[in-house]
C-alpha cells in the first residue's frame, strides 16, 4: 500500500440502543463497508468508484464526501482526495449505514494527514454527513463506528463522547426485515415530551447498562436493555417486532430492542453459541410471516474503522 493512499473497513453500527435513544451506540466487526482514500493534488474531494449499492457519488450528495469537506475545511493541507467506496451496509437498515462511510472518510483523511484531529473532532466532521443523510447531525452511530465498542453522547453541546468498555463475550445479532421505513415516520410519530415516572425508569436503566457493561455483568446488562420511551411507540412501525424480541429472549438472549432507527432489530447475548441461537429464532419468526429478511451475527468491534 503505497503511503499517499489507505484502505478501511468501516463497521456497521447500532445506535438508539434500547435505553439510550440518541446517545448509546455499539460497533459492530462482523458487517461494514470498505473505502479505499487517496491523496490527489487537486483541492476538494471525488468520489472515483462506489459499488454494492446505488448511491450518489456527487460529493455534495454522498455522506464520505460531505464529511471529508469538513474535515478539508479544518486542515491547513491545500489538496485533494479521492474515495472509492465498497458499500457492504444498506442504506436504510438501521445499522448506520451512512455514518460507517461517515466515519471511514475522515478516519482515513485524518490517518493520511499524519493525525492533526482528534477523535471528538472526527466525531464532529463525520456528524455532517450524519446530517445530509438524515437532517440532523447525530453522534450515535459515528462515534461508536470512530472509537470501537460502545459510546455514550454524554453530551452535544459541548460534545463530549465517553467510550464504554464490552464484556469479551458480549455477541450481537441483527436481523434486517427487506420492508422500508421511512426515517422521517420513524421521528415523527414519537412524542416530545414524557412523564416524570417515565424518565426514572428510563434514566434507572441507562445507569444500570453502562455500570453492567464496565462490571461484565451480563444479567444487569439484561435487566436494563429496556426502553419505556421510543420502543412503545416505534416497533409498531416493524412487523413481528414483539415476536421476534420475544423468540430471542426466548433463546437466550440478555435484551433486544429496534436497531437505529429500525427496521433492523437487535439482540445482546453472552456467547456466541446463544447469539447463533437467537439468530434462528429470530429467522423463523419472519419465515412464518412471509418476510424477505437478511441477519447477521457479530462480536462487538473494540478498534472501530481500521486498515485493512
Ligand atoms: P441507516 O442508519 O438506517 O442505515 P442511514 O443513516 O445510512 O440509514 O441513511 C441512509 C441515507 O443516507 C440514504 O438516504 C442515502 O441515500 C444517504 N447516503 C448518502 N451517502 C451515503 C453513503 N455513502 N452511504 C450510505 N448512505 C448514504
Amino acid at each position: 500500500m503505497k503511503a499517499n493512499e489507505i484502505k478501511v473497513f468501516c463497521p456497521a453500527t447500532i445506535a438508539n440502543i434500547s435505553c439510550g435513544f440518541d446517545v448509546l451506540g455499539v460497533a459492530l466487526d462482523a458487517v461494514g463497508d470498505e473505502m479505499t482514500v487517496r491523496k490527489i493534488e487537486e483541492k476538494g474531494i471525488k468520489i472515483t468508484k462506489l459499488i454494492g449499492q446505488d448511491l450518489p457519488m456527487e460529493t455534495h450528495k454522498n455522506v464520505a464526501g460531505v464529511a471529508g469537506l469538513a474535515l478539508l475545511l479544518a486542515s491547513d493541507y491545500d489538496g485533494g482526495f479521492e474515495i472509492e467506496i465498497n458499500k457492504k451496509i444498506k442504506p436504510g437498515s438501521g445499522i448506520g449505514s451512512s455514518a460507517a462511510s461517515s466515519a471511514g472518510a475522515v478516519w482515513a483523511m485524518n490517518h493520511l494527514l499524519g493525525n492533526p484531529f482528534q477523535s471528538t473532532e472526527l466525531v464532529r466532521f463525520a456528524m455532517e454527513g450524519e446530517r445530509l443523510a438524515s437532517d440532523v447531525a447525530h453522534a450515535d452511530n459515528v462515534a461508536p463506528a470512530l472509537f470501537g465498542g460502545f459510546t455514550l453522547v454524554r453530551s452535544y453541546e459541548p460534545l463530549d463522547i465517553v467510550p464504554i468498555p464490552a464484556p469479551a463475550d458480549l455477541f450481537a445479532t441483527i436481523i434486517h426485515p427487506q420492508i422500508e421505513i421511512k426515517t422521517s415516520d420513524s421521528r415523527k410519530i414519537l412524542k416530545t415530551t414524557i412523564s416524570m415516572e417515565t424518565g426514572i425508569k428510563q434514566w434507572g436503566n441507562v445507569g444500570g447498562l453502562i455500570a453492567g457493561l464496565f462490571m461484565e455483568d451480563y444479567d444487569l446488562i439484561g435487566r436494563s436493555l429496556v426502553d419505556h420511551i421510543v420502543e412503545p411507540i416505534r416497533s409498531i412501525l416493524i412487523p413481528g417486532f414483539d415476536e421476534v424480541k420475544k423468540a430471542s429472549l426466548k433463546a437466550g438472549a440478555l435484551g433486544a430492542g429496534i436497531s437505529g432507527s429500525g427496521p433492523s432489530i437487535f439482540a445482546l447475548s453472552k456467547g456466541n453459541e446463544t447469539a447463533l441461537k437467537v439468530a434462528d429464532a429470530m429467522k423463523k419468526v419472519y419465515e412464518q410471516i412471509g418476510i424477505d429478511y437478511e441477519i447477521h451475527v457479530s462480536k462487538i468491534n473494540m478498534d472501530g474503522v481500521r486498515p485493512i
